[in-house]
């Protein structure tokens, strides 16, 4: 499925991309929309009074306002414009709890997160010594344990609740709502922020529904550009909890020789020139998933990840990780072949022109307290894979088997 709106794969055309969850491939319109606004319509924004300024301004606003309308923010002013999802967490993690936390707080992560949803939190945690970092288990069944959670939240009810809506070595999708209420019900002043880097490009994401208080993502595993990415937070946490990590240009409204005043919000937390080309892309890029919409994504990825499954199961010497309940997970799927080092499979599965990923993922907790491994192999899929890719994968897959058995 819509392979055709993915110029990568006409210009390569044996590439089997596998490995999605690393980054996204670009469609044709995401490209373009770059391109175009560099040709024609580059200048600096919010401040310029010539045309193409204030072009360049109403297009950078207009996109906060399709990124508003895609998580159904409440406002506009609660869309910031970051490099990527650890960009947005370091903010929070600077702006809201370094000026939060007080003695005894406990700052609660989970087992299964990428680095980038964990060392900040415990980095900020280090920099005091009365101040707790906890991480919630992962079952057996690699999800996560729900009871662990109400007793930590009970027990310690964290200044902060940070976690994954999608695993993106184990592909578990979390039960987000089951668990804010948890939350909520123990410890209703815990705030919750949630790590939609894998969430997003396969799920929607309505972030009053769900009832957290901040939500991170990056455009690149959107099907959008690098470097860009977003913060969303309630108006109110922006406004009364929170104070800029970042100073300079176009965030202030009076600077004096001994203090300044800041400007409102979004501005306030954006210094510095933006990332302006890129973050209309990424506009461009919910356009686009829009447009093809998360029902038809939805059932297009959960054909290929049980075909993928199916197949893969059928690989004795292989062992998946990931829950077996196939509702409960995204199209991820990290492997280990007894024996052989990940990095040679991956090594074997690029030559046959597989594309997956080999190490740690940015995981190294779960893969030393859960999984017990070094290093796995991971496939993860996006819209554009079918179920030739998967056949692909397997072949090489017995290739590397018959090499190393
Ligand atoms: C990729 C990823 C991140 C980090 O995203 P960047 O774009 O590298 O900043 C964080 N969390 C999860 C779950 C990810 O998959």
């Amino acid at each position: 499925m819509n392979k055709k709106d993915f110029p990568i794969f006409k210009n390569n055309p044996n590439l089997v991309y596998l490995d999605s969850g690393a980054t996204s491939q670009k469609p044709q319109s995401v490209i373009d929309r770059l391109k175009k606004y560099y040709e024609y319509e580059n200048a600096n924004v919010h401040r310029g009074i010539y045309e193409l300024s204030e072009n360049a301004t109403q297009e950078y606003e207009k996109t906060r306002n399709i990124v508003k309308e895609f998580i159904n923010a409440n406002s506009e002013k609660e869309i910031i414009f970051t490099g990527g999802t650890t960009d947005s967490i370091n903010f929070v993690a600077y702006s809201w709890l370094l000026r939060n936390v007080t003695k005894g707080d406990t700052v609660l992560s989970t087992q299964m997160e990428h680095h980038s949803n964990l060392v900040p939190w415990q980095q900020i945690c280090k920099m005091r010594t009365d101040v707790n970092f906890d991480l919630i288990k992962v079952r057996d069944n690699f999800k996560l344990d729900l009871s662990d959670i109400q007793n930590k939240i009970k027990k310690f009810k964290p200044i902060l609740f940070s976690f994954t809506h999608v695993s993106n070595v184990l592909g578990t999708i979390n039960p987000v709502k089951k668990i804010i209420e948890i939350v909520k019900k123990h410890s209703p002043d815990t705030r919750i922020l949630l790590d939609s880097a894998q969430g997003i490009p396969h799920l929607p994401v309505d972030v009053q529904d769900l009832g957290v208080d901040f939500v991170a993502f990056s455009g690149h595993k959107v099907y959008g550009p690098t470097g860009i990415g977003v913060l969303w937070a309630k108006e109110e946490i922006l406004v009364k909890e929170m104070i800029p990590f970042r100073y300079g240009g176009g965030m202030i409204r009076v600077v004096n020789s001994d203090d300044s005043i800041w400007a409102e919000i979004p501005e306030k937390y954006e210094a510095g020139t933006p990332n302006i080309a890129d973050a209309i892309g990424l506009g461009e890029a919910l356009k686009y998933v829009s447009e093809v919409g998360y029902k038809k994504i939805i059932k297009h990825e959960n054909e290929i990840k049980e075909y993928a499954y199916a197949r893969l199961k059928e690989i004795p010497e292989l062992t998946l990780f990931g829950p077996d309940i196939l509702k409960n997970r995204q199209g991820v799927f990290s492997f280990d072949l007894e024996g052989v080092h990940s990095h040679d499979i991956a090594q074997i599965l690029a030559d046959e022109g597989v594309a997956v990923r080999a190490g740690h993922h940015c995981c190294q907790v779960l893969m030393k307290s859960v999984l017990d491994v070094q290093a796995t192999t991971r496939a993860s899929i996006g819209i554009y894979n079918d179920e030739d890719d998967i056949d692909k994968l397997i072949r090489a897959l017995k290739k590397v088997i018959g090499i190393f058995k």
